[in-house]
């Protein structure tokens, strides 16, 4: 029995060397090229539909070296380079844009940490700069000396050298959240850009584009509200998360019965599980990094793999 699917996830794809940001961690086109050329060569491209028809029915098979691309995020790199490629090739994807980002025109912060990071290129300078700026939030907030913040952090990561480790911990998890909102707003404003709205039409698909790309057969899933650790809050803000995510599906003309989700940064507990399956979640998507076996594996915690993980 062929039960098993590879889960590929896409972040940013752009034609970074002549984008204002070269330096951002992203697939190149030819890349992204490359990489369909070897899947089309290796594997079945599915779409959401045979995965779930799969899922209610244990006799159905998958096609040999089942493979189903899907893509974080909403960006507008999503609609003007990923969308015409796949459409050409006969190819559909998953598309989880976040709610929040793409209905008020705000950088998620997690981008603007991206940006940042990609415009100033000794991330030495900006560590140096976050540690120094504690200070000020002493007084209000309960933070940690300077040596421990700094002693906590001896993960390695695949991709990230140490210092931008380092940032990364301390602005997307481990300072207290308005501290982190505070110092990633002012690092974006300084380095980066001052008008975030504008920032934020260029980097995200709009309402209209995203119902385009559903139009043309791309499946449209909810990535969350405000793309919050959803593992970090409490059962009832997590349902004002999925609700109000829920909401920018139905604007989209996504069906009750058709939507699934994608955990931002991966992160879900059995609260959220438990909520999910009260709202009739089809399909969650986490980031695993494994091939995912429809025998084994909850279908609301799918494994994903990043494109990183295959040729390109
Ligand atoms: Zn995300």
């Amino acid at each position: 029995m062929k039960r098993t699917v590879t889960i590929v996830m896409y972040h940013y794809v752009r034609d970074l060397e002549r984008s204002r940001f070269p330096a951002i961690k992203g697939l190149s086109i030819e890349r992204f090229l490359r990489q369909l050329d070897f899947i089309q060569a290796r594997y079945t491209p599915i779409a959401v539909e045979q995965l779930l028809e799969a899922l209610s029915d244990p006799e159905k098979q998958l096609p040999p070296n089942a493979i189903l691309l899907t893509f974080d995020d909403g960006y507008s790199d999503h609609f003007a380079t990923v969308f015409p490629i796949l459409e050409a090739r006969g190819m559909r994807g998953c598309f989880f844009p976040p709610a929040q980002a793409i209905l008020e025109h705000k950088v998620l912060d997690v981008n603007k940490i991206h940006f940042v990071l990609a415009a100033v290129p000794r991330a030495g300078v900006l560590l140096n700069q976050v540690l120094s700026s504690l200070d000020e939030f002493r007084s209000d907030y309960p933070l940690k000396t300077t040596e421990a913040y700094l002693a906590a952090g001896t993960e390695k990561h695949r991709y990230d050298t140490p210092e931008v480790t380092t940032l990364k911990r301390l602005l997307q998890r481990e300072l207290p959240e308005a501290v982190r909102t505070q110092i990633v707003q002012r690092l974006f404003a300084e380095h980066v850009t001052a008008d975030e709205a504008a920032f934020a039409c260029e980097l995200y698909m709009s309402l209209d584009q995203i119902a385009c790309l559903r139009r043309h057969g791309m499946h449209i899933g909810s990535h969350g509200f405000s793309h919050a650790w959803l593992d970090r809050l409490s059962p009832q803000a997590q349902a004002v998360e999925i609700d109000r995510s829920l909401e920018f599906l139905r604007k989209l003309g996504v069906a009750e019965h058709e939507w699934t989700m994608c955990y931002p940064y991966g992160g879900f507990n059995d609260s959220l599980l438990q909520l999910l399956r009260t709202r009739k979640c089809r399909l969650g998507f986490s980031v695993q990094p494994r091939i995912a076996d429809l025998d084994v594996d909850d279908r609301l915690t799918l494994p994903r793999i990043d494109t990183n993980d295959l040729p390109s």
